[in-house]
């Protein structure tokens, strides 16, 4: 079986169409003719090498597609069957066991090495060489070999091609305030960066039922989409003071909950410092960058409490199966958020999410798919 698939060659480059053979199907695993794909900025981030994948490499890992073909040892799904994919995970570990798969403990080796555990590859070139899959689910092609760990089956009635952003972007957003921060109704959240992890987060603040939700951002335009989708408060923080508007929107006593979505350092720093007493701050921007947080009795004497969430800490299954569910209800509009591209058009995708022009941007890869 053959796909083609966006490939990243090496470090730095762009992404090149290519024709690929795709691996025979493993006991555990599913042929997905990719419809669509979420593009991250952790693709991004892996093509100029600030996160290591080996390449050549398929990225993409926010893919949704129709299953094609099943192996053998596969339980609970079919031919036809609509999936969304997400990482994958062992399934066998402790962490595994306990309902946290994103802290499986072969997570690296598994989603970041591009092979499977015996170390073959999912895709090869026509002259044999070896191309690594993203999260083993590669989703930057035509069609994908991936493990069943990484799928959640969804209804048909629903466009398949919005879904693949909640095996990602859409999934680390609202899972850091749902499973991570766990606000109590009524709460006060912050949420700084709007962008489609920023505003995941915020629209997860609405149905946790928190009541003073502050979008953070340094657009106009970012703050006016979040106030229509439930932020009660924005704040342009280029433009006013984010300590003043704080303290007056929390009666000066900072708020309960804070995200930072951003990753830079001078804005995670004072997300810290607006968290109230015994609140909670969660950093989910896996940026590389420090975050600071001296005196260290800035963390002391407020005693406020920094968590780290990774993938929204959520079992992928159970998550999107929920967000789903709140999306017909109208309560998670992430087709508020999107703007599809031709396959073709990946790099200028690429640039209308780095520009900010596009929330979440995600290519079409069958153009004759329709939704039911
Ligand atoms: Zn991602
Ligand atoms: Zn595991």
């Amino acid at each position: 079986m053959n796909a083609t698939a966006a490939i990243v060659n090496e470090v730095g480059g762009d992404y090149e169409f290519e024709d690929l053979k795709l691996a025979d199907l493993g006991h555990d695993e599913v042929l997905v003719r990719i419809v669509a794909s979420g593009i991250c900025h952790s693709d991004e981030s892996i093509r100029t090498g600030t996160v290591p994948v080996p390449t050549p490499a398929v990225l993409g890992h926010e893919g949704s597609g129709i299953i094609e073909q099943v192996g053998g040892a596969v339980k609970g799904f079919e031919v036809g069957d609509h999936v969304v994919l997400a990482y994958t995970y062992c399934g066998m570990c402790a962490n595994c066991r306990s309902g946290q798969p994103s802290s499986c403990v072969k997570y690296n080796e598994l989603n970041m090495s591009g092979r499977r555990e015996d170390g073959s590859a999912m895709f090869t070139k026509s002259d044999g060489t070896p191309v690594s899959s993203l999260s083993l689910q590669g989703s930057f092609s035509t069609r994908s070999v991936v493990p069943v760990n990484n799928l959640t089956k969804v209804d048909k009635d629903i466009d398949l091609r919005l879904l693949g952003p909640l095996g990602c972007g859409f999934l680390t957003g609202s899972g850091a305030v749902i499973h991570g921060l766990r606000p109590e109704t009524g709460s006060s959240v912050a949420v700084f960066g709007t962008g489609a992890v920023g505003l995941a987060a915020m629209m997860a603040a609405v149905i946790e039922g928190c009541s003073t939700i502050i979008a953070v951002d340094i657009h106009d335009s970012r703050l006016e989409l979040a106030a229509e989708l439930g932020a009660t408060h924005t704040i342009n923080s280029r433009t006013e003071s984010l300590d003043e508007r704080i303290d007056e929107l929390t009666g000066g006593a900072g708020v309960d909950y804070a995200v930072d979505t951003t990753g830079v350092p001078a804005v995670m720093k004072s997300a810290l410092n607006v968290v109230a007493t015994g609140g909670s701050f969660a950093p989910v921007s896996a940026s590389g960058k420090p975050l600071e947080f001296v005196p260290v009795s800035d963390l002391i004497f407020p005693k406020r409490n920094i968590i780290g969430v990774f993938m929204g800490n959520s079992v992928p299954q159970i998550a999107i199966t929920q967000l789903i569910r709140h999306y017909r209800e109208g309560r998670f509009p992430i087709d508020r958020l999107v703007r599809f591209f031709d396959f073709g058009n990946i790099s200028q995708a690429v640039e209308s999410s780095l520009s900010g022009e596009v929330v979440k941007p995600i290519l079409v890869m069958d153009p004759s798919y329709r939704p039911a």
